[in-house]
């Protein structure tokens, strides 16, 4: 059986009349940046983030950049993130000059450990970005907390967590991008909500920063060639928007079968003996609605199985091998190897298993008996 990691091509086949009649219309108009496509998507994602304003952008890394820019961070200032993201979290707060100071990981759910954020801060710490990594929020209420007992910014990474939301206790369900002062979120082909090539949108409740974001997006520019502040160029193609709008109105539905997937590999899982194995299957914090754009299990032995597995057909991934902290681009900020044992750990242990809407129960089921063949193999 064959069990790719991702099938896009499948998604394609099944919404294709919409998607190329989409296409098809702004090819005829010729109208490729910004525009009434990009409005109807923000307001769209605004809606469904639970937020006044969408300002749609060129990729989730502009999103980092240009919040960074709109909440005025810059050389001097030093930002609090995670080591076990995406390269962008850190790499935009490095791209706007200030410097970025990396927290350990919760093992559990691989988000910031909040524990571990107050002794970091400094005089000279501006801003947060928690990542709700995997498609579950990061812990925020703590957060929260920090960022307001220490007038720092929150800038939510939720480019794996469209429609996720945090839950804690009683409170209302939060969504992320909601949450924070603003959140930033890419539509990368392989996210929940993906484009056919780069995309992304900042989401936010603040009329002021809204304003400025949508200037900061076309060079500072007010009217045109007059520049009040100094952007970049980061437009969303009305051709995304086009496309993305289409995808969008799957996207609950899309978002429930990554979650009954998820279900279903928890059930496989329990039917082995997971503890004995060494295997841990994805754990969801509080009541928190996690929309898996990952389900990311911990194993012994993570890379021979993913080399097993591909023999059998099946496509894995690793996100992420190696932690921010020790990349080489950061090796001027000292770290070292120890640092944040939980983010190394995660990276030696942690496998990423095919999670999207089209995969069938049955491919599941292999998936999991492979597993189980591969350790029994192993211990044997
Ligand atoms: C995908 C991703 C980004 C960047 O998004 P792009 O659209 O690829 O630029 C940033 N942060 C995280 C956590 C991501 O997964």
């Amino acid at each position: 059986m064959n069990v790719p990691f991702l099938d896009l091509k499948a998604q394609y086949q099944r919404i294709k009349e919409e998607i190329d009649q989409a296409i098809s219309e702004v090819v005829s108009d010729q109208h490729f940046i910004l525009g009434p496509k990009v409005e109807a998507l923000e307001e769209a994602i605004a809606d469904y983030s639970s937020v006044r304003y969408g300002i749609g952008v060129a990729s989730g890394s502009d999103a980092l950049t240009l919040s960074l820019m709109a909440v005025d961070i810059g050389a001097g200032d030093e930002v609090i993130t995670t080591p076990f993201t995406f390269f962008a979290t850190a790499g935009s707060i490095s791209k706007v000059g200030a410097v970025p100071v990396f927290v350990d990981i919760d093992p559990r759910t691989y988000n910031l450990d909040p524990t571990r954020i107050q002794e970091r801060i400094t005089p000279q710490t501006k801003a947060i970005i928690p990542v709700h990594l995997f498609g579950q929020s990061a812990d925020m209420t703590p957060i929260k907390e920090l960022a307001r007992d220490n007038n720092l910014r929150i800038i939510e990474d939720a480019a794996q967590a469209i429609g996720s939301d945090y839950i804690k206790d009683s409170v209302p369900p939060q969504r992320v991008g909601s949450i924070g002062d603003v959140g930033c979120f890419s539509f990368y082909p392989s996210k929940n909500l993906g484009g056919f090539g780069d995309g992304g949108m900042v989401t936010t409740n603040d009329e002021d920063l809204a304003r400025k974001l949508k200037l900061l997006r076309v060079h500072g520019a007010t009217a045109k060639y007059h520049y009040q502040c100094i952007g970049i160029n980061s437009r969303l193609d009305a051709l995304q928007a086009a496309i993305l709008l289409v995808k969008f109105r799957y996207l609950e539905e899309w978002t429930g079968k990554r979650r009954e997937n998820a279900i279903y590999y928890d059930q496989l899982f329990e039917e082995m003996p997971v503890q004995a194995l060494g295997i841990e299957t994805p754990t969801v914090q509080y009541n928190n609605r996690h929309i898996y754009n990952q389900y990311v299990i911990r194993v012994p032995q993570r890379n021979k199985l993913m080399k097993f597995l591909a023999q059998e057909g099946i496509g894995t991934d690793v996100y992420y091998p190696l932690p921010l902290h020790l990349q080489e681009c950061y090796r001027d900020l000292r770290y070292e190897e120890g640092d944040f044992p939980n983010a190394e750990k995660a990276a030696r242990e942690t496998l990423a298993l095919p999670i999207y809407p089209e995969l069938t129960k049955n491919q599941q089921e292999y998936v999991v008996a492979k597993i189980g063949e591969f350790y029994h193999s192993f211990i044997a």
